[in-house]
């Protein structure tokens, strides 16, 4: 089979390999729809370590093509999509529902091989955990394969709690920041003001049901929001990590706010903040990382009720022979969400 190795630092290749051969308790997938995170981009600028030779891709869906004798549950036919972590189930974050946070978490894609490829051969445990979900008809596979993506959203506006009337400023419009505009909506924030340097995206995020761009290019940002607004902010999210202007969010923020974290650096970054500001605004600042099974679920139900439409977020597609140019369209900002067709 054909599929995406990581062979170093901005060197992917597609290699011919051998297509993986099922055992009793695990089956085969063939790959229909695989996207492509800022996770992989991170570890095509060599900004993440993983093993040498390891098939990347942690966003993807498929159909059910081989089944071992002793799975239950599945039959050839079915499509499924992936929540891309193993873990122990025994652990006290597994047994507390985060799985996400398991002491022995491994990470397909990253730890394990990933979607990138024709086939992907689901190993026994993560069928044993119920991660390999089946899809609804009336689901797509782009749809499907955009459950990971979704899920880690979701798993940010629950952390930060979103609701009725926030006022909600989301820093960055690039395909994690234009779900998070689609879910505040979602859950009822009254404004929703986005900010990013490129104002395509702004376009795109006002459409999704952003209230209020802002391009800190053309504007002083964050200083202006203070100004142009008549309101309280009182929720950020960071869907992109920008250490500069932390300290600013702790000023335009209302007393008792709260800022999350969604997005990491792939480098080590320090900001420098001043703490009283925390203390005398009795400010939250909190973070996410990737989604729980539930949340997972949560939004798969939410895209086969046809309440969310995640497809506005894929701007092109790719054969898997030509990943190397989809990586460089997407590492360079000119792509929101690229479509990998193995
Ligand atoms: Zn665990």
């Amino acid at each position: 089979m054909k599929a995406l190795l990581f062979k170093g630092p901005k060197k992917i290749v597609i290699e011919e390999i051998p297509t993986p051969k099922i055992s009793n308790d695990s089956l085969l997938i063939r790959v229909k729809a695989a996207f492509i995170c800022a996770t992989d981009l991170k570890i095509f600028r060599g900004e993440r370590n993983v093993k040498q030779d390891i098939i990347l891709g942690h966003e993807f869906s498929g159909e059910v093509i081989e089944v071992g004798t002793s799975v239950k549950n599945f039959t050839v036919g079915d499509h499924v999509s992936i929540y891309p972590i193993i873990a122990d189930g025994t652990c006290d974050y597994c047994l507390k529902g985060f799985r996400n946070r398991c002491v022995h978490r491994k990470t397909i894609g990253i730890d394990l091989n990933g979607g990138f490829a024709e086939y992907f051969l689901a190993p026994k445990e993560m069928i044993s955990l119920g991660h390999l979900i089946k899809i609804p008809e009336n689901v797509s596979f782009e749809e499907a394969a955009l459950l990971e993506p979704l899920s880690t959203v979701i798993n940010s506006i629950e952390k930060i709690g979103v609701e009725y009337g926030d006022n909600v400023l989301i820093i960055g419009a690039g395909p994690m920041g234009l779900l998070h505009v689609m879910m505040a909506k979602l859950r009822g924030a009254a404004n929703i003001i986005v900010s990013d340097l490129i104002n395509e995206r702004l376009t795109i995020a006002k459409e999704l049901g952003a209230t209020c761009v802002i391009n800190p290019k053309e504007t002083d940002f964050p200083y202006s929001i203070s100004k142009h607004l008549n309101y309280e902010i009182d929720k950020i999210i960071l869907t992109v990590c920008i250490p500069e202007i932390i300290e600013h969010l702790l000023s335009i923020i209302r007393p008792q706010g709260k800022i999350t974290f969604f997005a990491g650096s792939g480098k080590t970054c320090f900001s420098n903040i001043d703490l009283n500001k925390i203390h005398y605004k009795e400010l939250t600042l909190t973070a996410t990382q990737s989604a729980t099974l539930e949340q997972f679920k949560k939004g798969l139900k939410l895209i086969s009720s046809k309440r969310l439409d995640v497809k506005k977020i894929i701007t092109c597609s790719f054969p898997l022979l030509d990943a190397e140019k989809a990586f460089t369209l997407r590492n360079e900002l000119k792509a929101l969400k690229v479509l990998l067709k193995p």
